[in-house]
C-alpha cells in the first residue's frame, strides 16, 4: 500500500490482500486453529521463516494479519502483533522488554487495569514499577537508573484527561537508550502519532475506538519489526492470541476510523464547551479546551482532542448520581470509544474502593462524571447533559 495516501483512504485499504480467494472484496474470516502443509518440504519453509506460509493460529492467521498490516500503517511503524486485549499488548510488550530483577517507570495515572499489573503482578515477578505524575518530567529522570528497561507513558489520562509530554520522555529515555512505550488508546492514530515523535512502540486497546462498536476485545502493538517478532514469541508463549473472528470484526471497525473519530472530536468539543458554562459543573476536563492547563502541550503533539469528556458537579456523589441517572441517551457503562455514548462514575467503576488518598493523587473526585461521547447528533447529546443537569 502506498502510504504516501491521506488517512481516511489508509484505513479502509491498508493490509488488505489484493488477491483475495474467489476475489472477496472483503477480508475473509479464517476461522481455523490450524493450517495443511502440502508437502514436508512446505513445513520446512515455514519453519526457514516464509511469511506466506501458517502453521497455528496461536502464532499467526491471515485475518489477523490484515490487522497487523492496516496498524502499523496507521501508526506509521515498522510492523504490528494483534492480540486478545489492551491488558494483552500492555503485559505482551512489558514481559517482552523487562525481566525479573528490573525496572519500569510508569506515568500515572493509568488504567485500572494497567495500574493493577504493575502495583500487584509484576512485583511477584521481580518486576519493580515506579509511578511519576504526567507532568514530572523530572522525577522520571531521577528515577532512571542501569536497571530501567522500559518507559511507559498513558496520554491523554483515564479519566481525567491529562497529557503527558510525550517528547520530552522520549529524550531523557533516549538518552540511555531505553524504549518508550506510548498507549495510544484514547487519543487513536487519527489523532495522535506517538511514534512520530519519537516513541518506540504504540500500544491500543482495540476494544476502545478502533473497534469502535463496543462488540470485541482486542489489543495492538506497533513497533520496530525485530521487536515486534520477540514481542510475537511472547505471546505465543503466554497465550494472549485473539481469535480469527474478534480479528476480523477488528479490521471492520477501523475501516471507519476517520469518519467516527472526526465526529467524536466534534463532539466531545461541543458537549465540553456546553459543560463549561452550566451553573452545576465546577470543572470540565477536556484537552480541546483552551482552559485545560495543557492545551498547549495538547496541541503540540495531538490534531484533535477525542470524544473522552470527564466533568464534576456541584454537590458530589449525590449530584452525580442524579445527574447519570436521568440521561436517556448516554448509557450508564464503563468502556469507551463506541458510537453509542457511554457515561460512568470513576469512583464507582474505574477507581472503585482506592483510598482517599489515592483518590486525592488522580484528582477524581465523587462528584465527577465520566462521558465517551458517541458519534449521535452533538445537539441530542448536549440537550440529553441540559435536562440531566437542570435537576440539580
Ligand atoms: C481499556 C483500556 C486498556 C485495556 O484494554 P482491554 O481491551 O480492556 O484489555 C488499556 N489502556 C487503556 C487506556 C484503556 O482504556
Amino acid at each position: 500500500m502506498n502510504t504516501k495516501y491521506r488517512f481516511p483512504t489508509l484505513v479502509i485499504h491498508a493490509g488488505e490482500e489484493k488477491e483475495s480467494p474467489y476475489g472477496a472484496v472483503t477480508t475473509p474470516i479464517f476461522q481455523t486453529s490450524t493450517f495443511a502443509f502440502k508437502n514436508t518440504e512446505e513445513v520446512k519453509e515455514f519453519q526457514m521463516g516464509d511469511a506466506s506460509k501458517y502453521l497455528y493460529t496461536r502464532y499467526g492467521n491471515p485475518t489477523l494479519k490484515v490487522v497487523e498490516e492496516k496498524m502499523a500503517t496507521l501508526e506509521g511503524g515498522e510492523a504490528a502483533l494483534v492480540v486478545s486485549s489492551g491488558m494483552a499488548a500492555v503485559s505482551t510488550i512489558a514481559l517482552t522488554l523487562v525481566s525479573g530483577g528490573e525496572e519500569i517507570i510508569s506515568t500515572e495515572p493509568v488504567y485500572g487495569g494497567t495500574y493493577r499489573l504493575f502495583k500487584d503482578a509484576f512485583p511477584r515477578l521481580g518486576i519493580k514499577v515506579h509511578l511519576v505524575q504526567a507532568d514530572n518530567i523530572d522525577h522520571a529522570k531521577s528515577l532512571l537508573n542501569g536497571n530501567t528497561r522500559l518507559l511507559f507513558c498513558e496520554t491523554p489520562t483515564n479519566p481525567n484527561l491529562k497529557i503527558a509530554d510525550i517528547r520530552k520522555f522520549v529524550s531523557i529515555a533516549k538518552e540511555r537508550k531505553i524504549p518508550v512505550v506510548v498507549d495510544n488508546t484514547f487519543a487513536t492514530p487519527y489523532n495522535q502519532n506517538p511514534l512520530s515523535l519519537g516513541a518506540d512502540f504504540v500500544i491500543h486497546s482495540g476494544t476502545k475506538y478502533l473497534g469502535g462498536h463496543s462488540d470485541l476485545v482486542a489489543g495492538v502493538i506497533i513497533g520496530p519489526k525485530n521487536l515486534i517478532v520477540k514481542a510475537r514469541e511472547t505471546m505465543k508463549l503466554f497465550g494472549g492470541c485473539i481469535d480469527p473472528f474478534g480479528s476480523f470484526l477488528l479490521q471492520r471497525g477501523l475501516k471507519t476510523l476517520a469518519i467516527r473519530v472526526e465526529r467524536h472530536n466534534q463532539n466531545g468539543l461541543k458537549v465540553a464547551e456546553f459543560l463549561s458554562g452550566h451553573s452545576q459543573v465546577n470543572r470540565v476536563f477536556y484537552p480541546g479546551l483552551s482552559t485545560h492547563p495543557q492545551h498547549t502541550l495538547a496541541e503540540s503533539q495531538m490534531r484533535g482532542f477525542g470524544g473522552m469528556v470527564c466533568f464534576e458537579v456541584k454537590g458530589g456523589l449525590e449530584s452525580a448520581t442524579k445527574v447519570i441517572d436521568s440521561l436517556k441517551i448516554f448509557i450508564n457503562a464503563t468502556s469507551l470509544g463506541g458510537v453509542e455514548s457511554l457515561a460512568s462514575l470513576p469512583v464507582l467503576t474505574s477507581h472503585f474502593g482506592f483510598e482517599e488518598t489515592d483518590l486525592e493523587r488522580a484528582d477524581v473526585t465523587p462528584g465527577m462524571i465520566r462521558l465517551s461521547c458517541g458519534i449521535e447528533d452533538g445537539d441530542d447529546l448536549v440537550e440529553d447533559l441540559k435536562q440531566g443537569l437542570d435537576r440539580l
